[in-house]
């Protein structure tokens, strides 16, 4: 269709960037102007041609690069511009035009060139954005940051109905269309959630701010799904087709690049990005290729189902991928963002206690075969970092968590919630027993917010960043507890 027909705004749910690479980045939009319709507002078919433009400074005197890109009616009138021929570890400027309309302005950097020489990073991780449980307003405290990157690890969106009147939100301000009182399950349905959690201000802000790099969880198909298994056992082509639904919206919707677009129900998430000499990046996706949850979804005694070496969180292909990564690897870092919580979670003191199956615990052999290689490339910096639980944690990952004493080869972040879980407390019921059974947690939080990640060659820092609330907009930040860990030396200290 022609750009002139557009009477409407069509850029209603901001601009984004992510995947940032040694001189290039995507740049994502989407053209909707009546972003809780199917369809936004656009005609079924067709496309639009999108001007872009990259510049230095945000008043785009002299841009670096300028175009044009089609926005498809078949992806849903999104854009995935892959810029290349950028400067490394750069700043630039970023917006689109289409007819007489100008979108947001984005802020993005650029990674930094192959082996280059880098001082130090900071990143935030973020996960967890249940829309019906509250305010994004760490979002806007975490667009403020300064940031090379924030890395977003899953629950992005959630699938369930939102009953207007049980959310967090007061949706008297705002009141919601119809369309989202069902469960996600059709095209249609997982393209309007995306559109819903987009217009929000505090989200926008903080895909504008800084480059994203994303994976997903559960709740982006649907909770607690493993491969081609949902948690109810759907007959399995049902859930495939569901899959390849939800798969497809979330490509439309994050800005990343044609490599990750999906095949049907099949999509190549994980991918490793390298900040110079200082860090890897090895992202992981632990839910498409996963086997079922031993004993149920939930917590449960480990056992010979739990334990069987046959089953696996990552898959034959991407474990054997990371394990290559590792002994490829010369970065002073190697940071693995990905999903659920990697250490061992016991939840009494007893020796024997229910562990929850849905995270590493649920299947031991892999956590086993990731550490052991990791040991043999002669890993000696390995960060984990963690989304699922909606509380904070910081973990020193052990050789055997059933021995205190034994080596620590890593540590473990794991970042709270952006609006999942409502307000939280800052010790919930669980503190004092979770604390007691994990020696090697040195720290638990359950407010909102996000972790401030630093890396330089001394150290890894984490900051738990924490709002007071989310049922109101508006509260303030403030830093719950900082821990440090220092290259060659794993193991937590307060900062
Ligand atoms: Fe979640
Ligand atoms: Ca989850």
């Amino acid at each position: 269709m022609a750009p002139q027909t557009l009477t409407e705004n069509p850029f209603t749910l901001g601009v984004a960037s992510g995947d940032p690479l040694p001189g290039s980045v995507v740049l994502w939009t989407r053209l909707a102007p009546r972003p809780y319709q199917v369809g936004g507002g656009l005609p079924p078919t067709g496309s639009v041609s999108v001007g872009w433009e990259i510049a230095d400074d945000d008043r785009f005197g002299t841009p670096v690069q300028s175009g044009t890109v089609a926005a498809p009616a078949a992806d849903n009138y999104t854009v995935h511009l892959d810029v290349r021929g950028l400067e490394t570890a750069h700043v630039y400027y970023y917006r689109f035009h289409v007819g007489q309309w100008t979108s947001p302005v984005g802020r993005t950097r650029t990674a930094p060139a192959a082996g280059a020489a880098v001082s130090g990073l900071r990143l935030g991780l973020a996960s967890c954005q249940q829309y019906d449980e509250g305010y994004y307003t760490a979002l806007a405290h975490l667009a403020r940051e300064d940031l090379d990157a924030v890395l977003f690890v899953g629950d992005y969106i959630y699938e369930n109905a939102i009953n207007a009147q049980a959310g967090a939100r007061r949706y008297t301000d705002r009141p919601l269309p119809a369309v989202f009182n069902h469960w996600t399950v059709t095209l249609d349905d997982y393209r309007l959630r995306y559109a819903l959690g987009k217009s929000d201000p505090d989200l926008q802000a903080a895909h504008a701010s800084h480059p994203w790099i994303v994976t997903w969880d559960d709740h982006e198909v649907e909770n607690n799904y493993a491969g081609d298994i949902s948690q109810h056992n759907d007959p399995v082509a049902q859930f495939r087709k569901r899959r390849a639904a939800a798969y497809r919206a979330y490509w439309e919707n994050m800005p990343l690049r044609e490599a990750q677009r999906p095949k049907g129900p099949d999509m190549i998430l994980y991918r490793r990005f390298q900040y110079g000499g200082l860090a890897q990046f090895d992202v992981l996706d632990t839910r498409q290729y996963r086997s079922d949850q031993a004993y149920g979804n939930g917590w449960n005694y480990p056992g010979p189902e739990s334990e069987n070496p046959a089953r696996t969180l990552t898959g034959a292909a991407q474990e054997r991928w990371l394990l290559d990564g590792f002994h490829a690897s010369t970065a002073t870092w190697n940071v693995i963002p990905q999903q659920v919580v990697f250490c061992r979670r016991k939840n009494t003191t007893a020796a024997r206690s229910r562990l929850s199956m849905d995270a590493w615990d649920g299947y031991p052999a892999s956590r086993q075969r990731v550490l052991a290689g990791a040991q043999q490339a002669g890993i000696g910096n390995l960060v984990v970092l963690t989304g699922d639980v909606h509380v904070h944690y910081a973990m020193d990952i052990k050789k055997d968590f059933n021995k205190p004493a034994s080596p620590t080869l890593g540590v473990e972040f794991v970042g709270t919630s952006i609006s999942s879980g409502f307000d939280g407390v800052d010790k919930p019921a669980d503190w004092p027993t979770m604390t007691a059974a994990n020696p090697h947690m040195k720290f638990y939080n359950g407010r909102r917010g996000y972790v401030l990640l630093s890396l330089d060659a001394q150290r890894v820092r984490a900051d738990f960043r924490t709002v007071t609330g989310v049922r109101n907009p508006g509260a303030p930040i403030s830093t719950a507890a900082s821990f440090v860990s220092e290259a060659g030396n794993p193991g937590l200290k307060r900062a």
